[in-house]
């Protein structure tokens, strides 16, 4: 059986995951870490890094590096030369080859996750970045839905018996989306009953509101300052929000060429500051209650899953809005991931899993215009209401509103407002009468929506015996094979970095980022050193002396950005105190060949 790979393809981070020896198995990346960044960056000699390597350059090469692009899925957005398509199908390569490389044989199917919210466009854009990145996407999956196998099947290990009689309320709060959906459990089957959520709200919410808190109190202008400073800014004010996770206080530092300024902030400041964002978390978990007609005492369990999930005061407001303190924090990070292995064993029909049921909801409505007898703008006409069970087909009669018409122009959207316009168009189908059609003819509009998010139109005119048939395909991703050829050629042009010494290239990254914020003593420090870890490279030395290398320049590297932010006062990379036994015992090393090479 050909193995088949669960993708989370996340807006901060993304992870891949594999059914194996009867589990969800984590895969790891080149740093034999399971979180794999979604930054992409570009380098001019044709290399491409991606993960944390590009993470390290969203500061020193703001101009090429691009985050959060999952966000301009399925829109025009383009991010440089490259659209959000092109850029998550490099991640998705490079987690393609931390499969391949994990599993030892080639892959070409996976399993991706969206968010629930995610729109046709969004979903087709996601199937066309697997395809650019060499996959066949089997199924996209609603990240919430993998929440819920994740927590039932990949960490809870429940048997069938156990799925019964649950309702589980998943709140997925992640770097840019918010996820809220409810699911009933019984028997074998998991059945998501609502959905609902904002994709645009995330961690980065919090961050965007700590960088313009600092901003405001040392009266920074954004516009006065470069990308490059603005995203140093958001950097601090990501790991202050990170720290105050853990503390009641933390320190935010920013240190770049021109800006070296601290604020203290405490965790009953954050609330005020993120106030606006935090509002925001109610209306969504209201309303999938109000949609699926349930109170909050049916809801058994309640899942928190996406690294914003871990905010104290998240967990609180969710606390508080559910009057409830049994919430269940599992791998916030890793959930959806695991779920999406777990998804992967069934498309594989692995005999485990293979029974296991999941079904799915229209996450928007999906209907057409019609006239509107007392104003200008048409209606919206629901035809497949948001939150109905999938595969779904049902069918409208309306009717032609003059005399004579020639033809009728079914247009198709998605979205929830009264009026047409408003919603996204996607697509039209217009039909031809033989001869002009009396006031009042029928014509049916059928929609059949399957669970790859396929929408098929059926338009019926019984008066002239015409039946018209349509896939609803979106124009703007509808490239021709050739198209999708030369894009791919174009694409394949780029190499991903490689993967046996990623690591010591994040390490130059790195160092990089921090030596125009050195001091000039600490410039020419961390050049000798860098010389003597690239000395070391060159030579077809002992793997494990070079294992210890790398790790002696990391911790150096560490202090030093310590160092860094502390204003170059408490930790001083010069004092080896800081250094374990093996760390001092290459510092030796460091020493003798710097005396050698200053003779
Ligand atoms: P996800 O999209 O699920 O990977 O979530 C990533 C988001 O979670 C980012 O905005 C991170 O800043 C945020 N995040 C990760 N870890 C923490 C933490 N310990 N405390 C607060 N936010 C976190």
């Amino acid at each position: 059986m050909k193995k088949i790979i669960g993708i989370d393809l996340g807006t901060t981070n993304s992870l891949v995951c594999v059914w194996k020896d009867d589990k969800s198995t984590l895969i790891p990346n080149a740093f034999g870490e399971f979180l794999t960044p979604s930054i992409v960056s570009f380098d001019k000699d044709g290399t491409v890094y991606v993960g944390k390597t590009a993470k390290e350059r969203l500061i020193t090469h703001p101009d090429s590096t691009y985050e959060c692009f999952k966000r301009g899925m399925g829109k025009k957005t383009m991010y440089g030369d490259y659209s959000p398509v092109e850029l998550s199908s490099f991640v998705l390569r490079s987690l393609k080859e931390d499969a391949e490389n994990f599993l030892g044989e080639p892959i070409d199917e996976a399993v991706i996750s969206v968010p629930a919210y995610f729109d046709d466009k969004a979903r087709k854009a996601t199937k066309m970045a697997g395809q650019l990145a060499g996959l066949t996407v089997n199924r996209i999956l609603n990240e919430p839905s993998a929440a819920a196998l994740g927590y039932l099947r990949g960490v809870k290990e429940c048997s069938e018996d156990e799925f019964e009689e649950k309702v589980i309320l998943v709140f997925d709060f992640g770097g840019g989306t918010l996820d809220i959906s409810l699911l009933e459990t019984f028997s074998n089957v998991i059945e998501i009953i609502s959905v609902s959520g904002n994709n645009m709200l995330g961690g980065l919410d919090f961050d965007k509101a700590i960088a313009s808190y600092f901003m405001l109190k040392h009266d920074i202008r954004q516009e006065k300052i470069s990308q490059s400073e603005y995203n140093s800014i958001l950097k601090a004010a990501e790991n202050v929000k990170k720290e105050l996770t853990l503390n009641s206080k933390a320190k935010m530092m920013v240190r770049t060429p021109n800006i070296n300024k601290d604020l203290e902030i405490t965790s009953s400041e954050l609330i005020k500051i993120s106030a606006n964002v935090l509002k925001k978390i109610s209306a969504p978990i209201q309303e999938v209650l109000r949609q699926s007609e349930m109170s909050m005492d049916d809801i058994t369990d309640v899942v928190l899953v996406g690294g914003t999930s871990r905010m104290p005061i998240v967990q609180h407001g969710i606390s508080r809005i559910l009057e409830r303190d049994d919430i269940e924090v599992v791998s916030p990070d890793l959930l959806v991931g695991i779920g999406m292995g777990v998804y992967a064993g069934i498309k594989e029909r692995n005999e485990k899993i293979k029974d296991l049921i999941l079904t799915d909801v229209c996450p928007y409505s999906l209907g057409t215009s019609v006239y509107n007898h007392y104003g200008k703008r048409a209606l919206s006409s629901f035809i497949i209401p948001r939150n109905t069970a999938l595969p779904v087909s049902s069918t409208h009669i309306y009717t032609t509103v003059n005399d004579d018409q020639k033809a009728v122009v079914v247009d198709v959207f998605q979205g929830e407002e009264m009026y047409a316009d408003q919603n996204i168009k996607m697509g039209e189908i217009q039909v031809d009468f033989p001869s002009p059609a009396p006031k009042g003819t029928p014509v049916f509009v059928s929609f059949t929506y399957d669970l790859n998010g396929i929408l098929v139109v059926d338009i019926e005119v019984p008066y002239f015996g015409i039946e018209k048939n349509e896939v609803l395909i979106d124009n703007e991703l509808n490239q021709t094979e050739e198209e999708i050829k030369a894009r791919i050629e174009i694409l394949n042009s780029f190499r991903l970095s490689s993967r046996s010494n990623a690591e010591d290239i994040q390490i130059m990254e790195w160092a990089e980022r921090l030596f125009p914020l050195c001091s000039n003593r600490d410039r020419a420090e961390l050049s000798r050193r860098l010389d003597f870890y690239q000395n070391d490279l060159q030579q077809e030395g002992d793997p494990i002396k070079r294992k210890k290398i790398r790790e002696y320049i990391r911790n150096y590297l560490l202090a030093l950005e310590l160092m860094i932010n502390h204003n170059n006062q408490e930790v001083s990379p010069f004092d080896s105190s800081w250094m374990e036994g093996e760390d001092k015992e290459i510092e030796k090393l460091f020493s003798d060949w710097d005396e050698d090479n200053n003779k």
